[in-house]
Formats: C-alpha cells, sequence, structure tokens
C-alpha cells in the first residue's frame, strides 16, 4: 500500500441494522477535531463561569450573613440591658413591697386596737366585747402572719402577688375604718352624755330660748328652753344617754323630767301627758321616757325642752342635730 497523500476527507460508516445498508457519511478533516474542541472549550467555559457565579454568590450570602449577625447582636445587647433594668426594678419593689407591707401591719395593728377600745367602752366589759366581735380583729391579724418571705422570691409574680395582697387589705381597712369612726364617735357622744337628740317627733319650735312676751301674763319674760308643738301622746326621747334626775308634777311644770348626762349637762322635759320612767333610772340616747301633753302652765300640746350647763339654762337648739 503506498502512502497516498493524506486526503482532506473522512468517511464515516453508520451501521443501523445488520440487515439494513451501511450508510456513508463523509466529513471534512478539520471538522471533525473542530467541532469535539469548540464543545470542549464551551463546557470549559461554562465550568469556569459557574464557578466566578458561585464564589460571588457565596461571598454576597457571606456579607448579608455578618450584617443579620450585627444586627441581632445590637439586639441582644438591648434585651439583656432591658431585662438586667427590669431586674433592678423588680429589686426595688420587692424591697418598697417588703416595707408597705410593714407599715400596713403596724396601721393594722391599730386598727385592732382601737377596734378592742371600742369594744371596751361599747359593752362596759372587755372581755365579753372581745369575744362578741373576733371576726374583724382576729381576721386582721391572721391576714398578716401569713406574711411570706419576700427575699426568698423574687419574682414578678410574686411581687404582683404582694402587691395584690396589700391592696385587697388595704381596700378592706377602708371598708371598715369608717364604721370603726362612727362607733367611735357615737361611744365619745354616750360617754360625754352631751344630748343631741331632737327630742320630738315634731320640729316645729313655737318659741325659742331667750326673752319673749309671756303668754299669759303678755309681760317680757325669760324663756329658759324651747316650746315644739306636736300631737298629745307622740313619743318624747332622751336626748341622751344619762341618768333621770327628777320624774315628777309640778303646777307650772305639769308632767316633766330632768335627765343627768354623764358631761355634767341636763336636760328637762316639760308639760308631758304621761311619764314612762322613775327617777334614778339609766336612759339610753333616743330612749322613750314619756308622751307629749299639754299639762302645767301651757297654751297647747307641745313639748318645753331646755338644757342647764352648770344651774343655767342655755340656748338647746346648738346642742341638737
Ligand atoms: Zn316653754
Amino acid at each position: 500500500m503506498k502512502n497516498a497523500p493524506m486526503s482532506r476527507k473522512m468517511t464515516l460508516l453508520v451501521l443501523q441494522d445488520a440487515n439494513q445498508s451501511v450508510k456513508q457519511i463523509q466529513v471534512s478533516k478539520p471538522l471533525v477535531i473542530t467541532v469535539p474542541l469548540v464543545a470542549l472549550l464551551s463546557i470549559s467555559g461554562l465550568i469556569v463561569s459557574l464557578q466566578a457565579y458561585s464564589s460571588h454568590t457565596a461571598a454576597s450570602l457571606e456579607q448579608e450573613l455578618q450584617s443579620s449577625n450585627t444586627q441581632l447582636q445590637a439586639v441582644v445587647t438591648d434585651k439583656e440591658e432591658a431585662i438586667r433594668r427590669l431586674q433592678h426594678q423588680l429589686v426595688t419593689l420587692t424591697a418598697e413591697s417588703k416595707n408597705m407591707r410593714s407599715q400596713i401591719k403596724k396601721v393594722s395593728q391599730m386598727e385592732d386596737e382601737l377596734q378592742q377600745i371600742i369594744n371596751k367602752f361599747r359593752t362596759g366589759n372587755s372581755k365579753t366585747s372581745e369575744a362578741a366581735t373576733p371576726g374583724d380583729s382576729s381576721y386582721i391579724g391572721g391576714e398578716f402572719i401569713a406574711v411570706h418571705d419576700v427575699d426568698s422570691r423574687i419574682s414578678g409574680q410574686a411581687t404582683r402577688d404582694d402587691y395584690a395582697e396589700m391592696s385587697a387589705l388595704i381596700q378592706a381597712m377602708l371598708h371598715r375604718v369608717p364604721a370603726m369612726v362612727d362607733q367611735a364617735e357615737a361611744i365619745h357622744e354616750s360617754m360625754s352624755g352631751t344630748p343631741s337628740l331632737w327630742p320630738t317627733l315634731s320640729r316645729r319650735m313655737t318659741s325659742s330660748f331667750g326673752y319673749r312676751t309671756d303668754p299669759f301674763t303678755k309681760k317680757a319674760a325669760f324663756h329658759a328652753g324651747v316650746d315644739i308643738s306636736g300631737e298629745i301622746g307622740d313619743p318624747i326621747y332622751s336626748a341622751g344617754a344619762g341618768t333621770v334626775l327628777q320624774a315628777d308634777h309640778s303646777p307650772a311644770r305639769g308632767n316633766f323630767i330632768i335627765i343627768q348626762h354623764p358631761g355634767g349637762l341636763q336636760t328637762w322635759y316639760m308639760h308631758l301627758n304621761k311619764i314612762q320612767v322613775n327617777t334614778g333610772e339609766k336612759v339610753t340616747k333616743g330612749e322613750v321616757i314619756g308622751k307629749l301633753g299639754s299639762t302645767g302652765r301651757s297654751t297647747g300640746p307641745h313639748l318645753h325642752f331646755q338644757v342647764v350647763k352648770e344651774n343655767e339654762p342655755v340656748d338647746p337648739v346648738p346642742y341638737l342635730n
């Protein structure tokens, strides 16, 4: 076989099947070299560009992650500071709540003592009165004996619970104290025996205290009390607690009662239709002591009511409610 000049063409035989004919395809030699080369170069280029793209994406992702991380760290720092601040406030509040609790305890103890004093004077027997009203006083004390150890449970819930409990205690005090003040005032009044209750149903004053024209003589005369008109048989009330000094009858006063009050004052009730107490008898404020009438030196049904202070009649009106 001689050396033929190198052919510019190459023949490709394509065998499809055993029974079919062989196809011959002639292609130029440079094309056979060029096509794979171009393909190879294209693939290489693609790989290089993909690598470049992925490294760029990775870099930007890393940058974003770093930025987010910095932001998160700033947020965490803020939160930690806020938590520290809140913890500090909580400690302060807990200390304050402990202080408040102690103060409320003191007030409650004073309230307890006041209630005991009131009970003692109200009944005149401290033992029975303490037994009579155990609810209020023992209830108050009980609430405070069960003091929680605030220091050992510094938590928001514990402090909230403390405040809720203290608020309830203060509310209970606000509810109880006015009633106690009323009781104390009532005791003071009964102890001092100052007459203050209006002694009749009717409030119609027909003659006031002081100088006036006498209804019988028509001459100037001193009226030592007030006249309150009313219906015969109307109840007459004791203006204050005291002792019946005199329950009697005289031509001028008619049926009359004099009550001696513990503070030194006397109240006089005249022209009564009926006397319902006896000399020496103790009366309470508001107790019915007789019936309104027109006995003695009287022109019609009325009560002559008089207050005597150190043996001198004084205007009763300022004493009456
Ligand atoms: Zn009179």
